[in-house]
């Protein structure tokens, strides 16, 4: 099922980079693995996915070394200060910052170990009550802090669209998030680093391609609906 999936969900991606004009090389597929088996990320492994999307440091902290060396894992899901020690060294980004505070046990945690976290500024652009994320007025600010810091680099900006029937009515917040993503890079106070979007899900990732995504989060698209279809986001 997964290799089938994959197929699929791969030639959409394809499909989306040509009506888009786009390479398809230019947008990174993250196979959202939370709650599901080692044994199915392997699957996918196998298929040739390399990175994965997992929302909860214990699970990051489990499956990893389980994985082969290559495996990419990438922390989406909100992340607490207190935890930030223990997967800095394991993921390869961090799509969730959503606080200054956040940020700077980021930094603490990174310069304690020398090293330099890619992080990405979640990005509430729908600014429902029930998300995380900075308010789209926020971001600017936010980055003159955090752009400062040495042992953090922001690759660029994230956002977690509404769940919606019709991808469509996603496309206005990604063309949002795409808009603040051009301003703020024309104003460069990133410091040259900004060259990703994180933006779209199974449910609207072609969209999201469309509109610039550099890379999607597909979970239940490679891997099947999560258990009793609640959805633990
Ligand atoms: C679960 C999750 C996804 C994947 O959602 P699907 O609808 O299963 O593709 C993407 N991004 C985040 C932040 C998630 O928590």
């Amino acid at each position: 099922m997964i290799t089938e999936n994959l197929t699929e969900v791969r030639s959409r991606i394809a499909a989306a980079c040509v009506r888009a004009g786009r390479k398809p090389e230019d947008v990174r597929l993250i196979a959202v693995s939370k709650t599901k088996p080692v044994s199915m990320l392997m699957e996918a492994y196998e298929d040739g996915a390399r990175d994965f999307g997992e929302n909860k440091v214990q699970e990051i902290l489990e499956k990893r070394p389980q994985m082969p060396e290559d495996t990419r894992f990438h922390m989406i899901g909100h992340l607490q200060t207190n935890k930030v020690g223990q997967v800095i060294d394991k993921t390869v980004m961090i799509h969730s910052v959503d606080t200054v505070h956040l940020a700077e046990r980021i930094e603490k945690e990174a310069a304690k170990r020398d090293l330099v976290a890619d992080v990405l500024l979640e990005v509430n652009v729908a600014r429902e009550e029930s998300k995380f994320g900075f308010d789209p007025d926020e971001v600017e600010a936010a980055l003159e802090t955090i752009g400062k810091f040495s042992h953090i680099r922001v690759k660029g900006l994230m956002t977690i669209a509404p769940f919606v029937e019709n991808a469509e009515e996603n496309r206005k917040f990604f063309k949002k998030l795409f808009q603040l993503y051009v301003d703020i890079k024309s104003k460069n106070i990133d410091n040259g680093t900004m060259s990703e979007l994180s933006m779209g899900m199974t449910g609207d990732y072609e969209v999201a391609i469309e509109e610039g995504a550099t890379m999607i989060r597909v979970g239940t698209g490679i891997f099947g609906s999560r258990q009793n279809g609640v959805e633990r986001v």
